[in-house]
This record gives C-alpha cells, sequence and structure tokens, in this order.
C-alpha cells in the first residue's frame, strides 16, 4: 500500500499551500478533498490582505504582519508555477474610522496622501474620517487556482470529490485517513478542513461556520475605485478586470451558505451609498461563504486566512519538520481547546 509523508485533509488556500511548501522541502504529500480543491470558503473570501487597522487579534499581529510581507513572493511563485495571474493589486486601503473614533492608535495609518477628492473622485466620503493603510489585496479564486495548478505542478497528489470520514490514529500517532471509500496512509495528517475541521472523528475541535454574504458589481468604468475602502457598514474590493465586491456580513448561521435576497439588498444600498456610480451598476453575483471560526477567533483563520496562508504553510512546515518556529506559537496550540479524543 502507498504511503505518504503527509496527508491534507482538505485542498482550500490553507490545505495547498502547506502542501506546495512541504514538497518543496522533499516530502511526498496527498491531498484529500471533499469536493473539488479550492472551491469552498477560499472561494468566497473578498481577498484583503488585512494586516492594519484595528481589526486583527492582538496575538495574531506579529503573523499577519509576517504573511503580508511574504505575500509578493509567495504570488511571484505561485504564478511562475501555475502560469496564472491572481491580482495581487498595491494600491491601499482607505480606512473609514467610526463616528468619534480618532486614527492615534490605529496599527499602519497614515494620512491620506492627497485629498480624497483627487484619491477617489467618485466615493461619496460624508465627513468621517479616513486614513491610509498601506495593504495589499488579490482575488482568491485565482489564487487558490493558482495555487491547486502549482501544487500538481510541484508533484502533490490529489484526491477529490471524497469525505474523509475519520482520521486513522494508532499508539497516539496519526496514521492515515480513511475516506468513504478507502483508507490512505501517511506518517502525518494535518487537519486543512476550514470550518469543517471539527468534524472529523476522533478529534471533537470547537470550530464554527461564521458565514459571509457578498455582492459583486461589474464598475460602470474598469478604473472607478482603486482603492479597497473599509467602514464599519461595508468594505468594497476592487478587481483589476472591473469587478468590484462588496460584503460581507458576520452571522452564524450554522452551514447554511444560501443568501438571502434582503441582506444582499442592504449590502448593496450600503455600497452604493459611499460609491453611488454603482446605482445602476450590474450585479453580477451574490454568494456566501463559511468562515473557519474559533472561541476565541484565533486560527482556524476565521477572517484572515488567505492573508494568513503563506505564514501558515511556512510555520506548519517547520513544526512539521521537528523544526522550533521563529513565532511564539502558544497562543495557537490546539491544547486551548480542551480536545475530547
Ligand atoms: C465572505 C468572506 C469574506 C472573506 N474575506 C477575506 C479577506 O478579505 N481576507 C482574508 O484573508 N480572508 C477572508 N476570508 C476568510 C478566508 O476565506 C478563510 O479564512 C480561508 O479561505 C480559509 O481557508 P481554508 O483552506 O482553511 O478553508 P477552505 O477554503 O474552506 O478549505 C477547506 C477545504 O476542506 C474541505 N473539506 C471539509 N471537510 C472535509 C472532509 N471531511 N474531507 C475532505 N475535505 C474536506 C472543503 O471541501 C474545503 O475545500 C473571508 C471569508 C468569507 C466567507
Amino acid at each position: 500500500m502507498k504511503t505518504w509523508d503527509v496527508i491534507s485533509i482538505g485542498g482550500g488556500i490553507i490545505g495547498l499551500s502547506l502542501s506546495i511548501e512541504l514538497r518543496k522541502r522533499g516530502a511526498s504529500v496527498l491531498v484529500v478533498e471533499r469536493g473539488e480543491p479550492g472551491r469552498q470558503t477560499s472561494y468566497a473570501a473578498g481577498g484583503m490582505l488585512a494586516n492594519c487597522g484595528d481589526e486583527t487579534p492582538e496575538r495574531l499581529q506579529s503573523l499577519a504582519t509576517a504573511s503580508a510581507d511574504m505575500y509578493p513572493e509567495f504570488v511571484h511563485e505561485l504564478q511562475d508555477e501555475s502560469r496564472m495571474t491572481v491580482d495581487l493589486r498595491d494600491h491601499g486601503t482607505l480606512l473609514f474610522l467610526p463616528t468619534g473614533r480618532g486614527s492615534e492608535k490605529i496599527k499602519g495609518a497614515h494620512p491620506l496622501p492627497a485629498p480624497i477628492t483627487e484619491l477617489e473622485p467618485a466615493l461619496a466620503p460624508g465627513s468621517r474620517s479616513v486614513v491610509f493603510l498601506k495593504e495589499r489585496s488579490v482575488c482568491p479564486r485565482a489564487l487558490v487556482a493558482a495555487a491547486l495548478q502549482a501544487a500538481k505542478h510541484r508533484g502533490v497528489d490529489l484526491s477529490s470529490g471524497t469525505p474523509v470520514i475519520s482520521l486513522d490514529v494508532s499508539n497516539g500517532r496519526a496514521t492515515g485517513v480513511t475516506t468513504n471509500k478507502t483508507s490512505y496512509r501517511a506518517a502525518k495528517v494535518v487537519n486543512c478542513a476550514g470550518a469543517w475541521a471539527g468534524q472529523i472523528p476522533p478529534y471533537d475541535f470547537p470550530t464554527r461556520p461564521v458565514k459571509g454574504q457578498m455582492v459583486c458589481f461589474a464598475m460602470p468604468s474598469r478604473d472607478l475605485l482603486r482603492h479597497v475602502i473599509r467602514a464599519p457598514e461595508i468594505y468594497l474590493i476592487p478587481r483589476s478586470d472591473g469587478r468590484l465586491l462588496a460584503g460581507a456580513t458576520v452571522e452564524e448561521a450554522g452551514f447554511d451558505k444560501r443568501t438571502v435576497p434582503d441582506t444582499i439588498q442592504q449590502l448593496s444600498r450600503a455600497a452604493v451609498a459611499m460609491l453611488p456610480d454603482l446605482k445602476d451598476a450590474r450585479v453580477l453575483e451574490a454568494w456566501a461563504g463559511l468562515r473557519p471560526g474559533t472561541p476565541d477567533d484565533l486560527p482556524g483563520h476565521f477572517r484572515d486566512g488567505i492573508l494568513l496562508a503563506p505564514v501558515t504553510a511556512r510555520i506548519m512546515a517547520d513544526v512539521m519538520a521537528g523544526e522550533k518556529s521563529d513565532f511564539d506559537l502558544s497562543a495557537f496550540s490546539t491544547e486551548r481547546f480542551a480536545m475530547q479524543a
């Protein structure tokens, strides 16, 4: 029976980028994906690489910053190996502050480099304070497609369309996985099943799905908006092909991925209030995805899995090789969940 060095349960951005990193270090890797690789939460994300502002949990900040710094090289390699482009954009973010909030303690906040009417003539900013953040964005659909292609190019093996139904454990060590059709053997198994990570016996992690609904417009002109816009009521993410994403809700709705017309209309109204030229823009698509949430909002990757993919791949590959990580990982141990086996 064939044996791999590592099996990744799940082929989203986390499983794929880790598999690539492990292959680079010489390991044989099998990704076992329940559906099609790269078509779940990583496909639904907005793609902000948001390491500034004040939403990142304090204990995650050093990883978020390191990962944001790794992104250009991460994307360069993926594009090179996949021959695909992933629309990494570097125009920065305009962060609108809640009324009454000063900009003093906001991480990475800079004064606007020019008046907002020059930076984004089509915006209706109102009288709120706004700061500039040096952040990038990426198209997660393109990113995860490129990661899948790069993984294949590197010789990562893939099994799609069959769910892992249990992790096989012998004498306290993982020995492989069982799917609903067969079993696969490996010296190490890593659970990259995102919002579903807590559903694979025998371990019972308290991960939970946190639903996010989004809507996508065709901008009337490609450069209607250049910066990412973040405001308390809405965020807007322009893509180089003229699409504009508006999001996102944060809902406790179990594994329900349906969009709700009223909610999509609310998002659309908030987007139009910010960018009035969207009023007659075509809505291309609306969708929902399930963020991998945890009780303390630490990985699981919750709202930041696209941002955190490169640093996660590096750290996990180090840890799996028995090397000491450069980062303090004590806050992220699974032991914090008082796991039941
Ligand atoms: C609306 C929305 C907006 C977001 N915006 C951003 C953003 O702007 N920036 C950012 O950094 N992050 C964002 N996120 C978060 C980000 O999308 C996630 O943190 C990230 O995609 C998680 O990646 P993953 O690989 O863990 O999960 P997934 O992409 O869901 O991959 C997990 C895979 O595991 C598979 N799987 C599950 N169970 C099994 C099983 N039993 N057997 C085999 N395979 C299994 C699934 O089919 C899936 O393909 C957003 C999320 C949502 C929903």
